[in-house]
Formats: C-alpha cells, structure tokens, sequence
C-alpha cells in the first residue's frame, strides 16, 4: 500500500533522528523479514547511519559502509521509539538509547543488507524511472514501447518506479484515460497528460503527507490526508465529483480499478 508519497513522508520523518546514529543492537524476531543474509545482523551492528534516501517505493538507509534496502510492501512500518508489539518484526537499538521498529501485520515487506555495488545494480536493474526527475522523452519513449492496458504498465515500478494502485487511478483519472486503454494507442497529448498528471499527483499527495487508507503513519506515527482529495480511488459506485455519473469498478493486472466511464470513455 505505501506508494512513492508515503514512503517518502515515512524517510522526511525520520531523517532527522536517524543520521548519525549508530546501530548498537539488532533484533530479528522473524527472520523472513530479513533477505537473504544469514549474516545480516553482523553486517549491520556498529554500523553509522549516514542518510536516508528513497528510490521509488523503497527507503534506502545508507550506512557507513553498506545499505539497508527496505520494501514496505503492503502494512511494513518504520516506527521511531514506537511500541513493540507481536507485529514486531526487526528492531536497531541506537547508542543514545533510542531505537527503530519495523512492524508488519502481513510480514510481506522485506529488509536487505546490499553493498554499495549490490544496490546500484540492483537499482539500475529492477527500478524504473523516478518522477520528480525523469525527462519527457524518455518517459515518453520506455512507455510507448510497451503493450497491454495503462494502468498495468503504471504499476510496472520498472518502467516509472513508485505509482501503486490509488495513484495509479487517481493519474488515469486526471489525464482522462480509461485504465484498460492500450498502451500503444497513446497520442502525444496522453503522454503530456501522464507526465505531468504523475508528477503533480504524486508532488501534491507527498506534500498532503500522504494517504492514510487502513493504516499507513509515518516514523513518528503521524496520518497522511491526501485520501480528501481521492477523486476515483475507494469511490466505486459514487458519483463523480467532475460529471455526476456513477463511477464504475473493474480489475486490472489483478488489480481494483474505479474509473468514470463518461470522464474516461475508450475511444
Ligand atoms: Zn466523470
């Protein structure tokens, strides 16, 4: 569930409190969580944290020597001094005896130990383009080749990275296509509509902190707001803030799709 947005309110909120820490103690009580590394918890004890960043949906915790690549993935939560509890998966004790919890009510979300050469390969390979940076033209070109409906190929983080399925439709919406429009079918004013729509949601949606659907919070427990302004997600069978019609639901990639049949009719 936490898309580019939240992920980057859950790094904004705890930038602070984390640079310069050092992990004196880790606890892994569920090893599934940790990737692939039996010696996680010697790589990562005694290590600085010298920054968080964000690649798309993953938080990027740079250490002095090495990173830590976490995937929130659907109820993953980086909580700051929070409460421990059995959703209670890794905990990092700092030396100021302050400490990081990572909770997960579903355990899907995942913490890998990755050298610097590990993640850039890692991010070049399997992480698209990210948003707020991205070029027209390559956007424009690594989308139109591909094939099958819109949306799927806005979930597809290795085409753009960071764009889940609420805003995915809120995008769709916005640029007036309907989620199973074929890629291929794009014209030059669809592509300037993504680009920009993508960009603008995504910017606005980060600044409202984000969108609290179940039970997304940041590090320091705080809701995102950005759900107020949904114009189609979790609005099947409402009506239409722009046209009055009923918004209709379908499923793409596996996915639920609200879109408005008269705002986003298939030509
Ligand atoms: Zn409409």
């Amino acid at each position: 569930m936490p898309e580019l947005p939240e992920v980057e309110n859950v790094i904004r909120s705890l930038v602070k409190k984390l640079i310069g820490k050092k992990i004196i103690a880790v606890g892994v009580l569920t090893p599934s969580i940790v990737y692939n590394r039996y010696d996680f918890v010697e790589l990562v004890q005694d290590k600085y944290i010298t920054n968080l960043e964000r690649r798309g949906k993953y938080i990027i915790i740079r250490l002095d020597n090495g990173n830590l690549l976490i995937h929130l993935r659907m109820t993953g939560k980086l909580l700051f001094d929070g409460i421990i509890s059995k959703h209670t998966h890794v905990k990092f004790d700092f030396n100021n005896g302050h400490y990081l919890l990572y909770n997960d009510v579903r355990k899907f979300g995942r913490i890998s130990y990755l050298n610097n050469e590990e993640l850039e390969f890692y991010l070049a390979t399997k992480v698209g383009l990210e948003p707020a940076l991205m070029d027209y033209e390559d956007f424009k070109n690594k989308l139109s080749k591909k094939n099958g409906p819109i949306k799927k190929n806005l979930l597809d983080q290795t085409i753009i990275a960071g764009i889940g399925n609420i805003y995915a439709d809120e995008i769709l919406f916005a640029s007036g296509l309907h989620p199973v429009f074929e890629t291929k079918c794009l014209l030059e004013k669809d592509f300037f509509a993504l680009y920009t729509n993508i960009r603008e949601i995504l910017e606005k949606a980060t600044i409202a902190g984000g969108s609290t659907i179940r039970d997304y919070v940041n590090g320091d427990g705080t809701a995102g707001k950005y759900q107020d302004t949904h114009k189609v997600y979790g609005r099947g069978g409402k009506v239409c803030n722009c046209c009055g019609c009923i918004l209709e639901k379908t499923k793409v990639a596996g996915r639920t799709s609200v879109y408005c049949p008269v705002c986003q009719r298939i030509r």
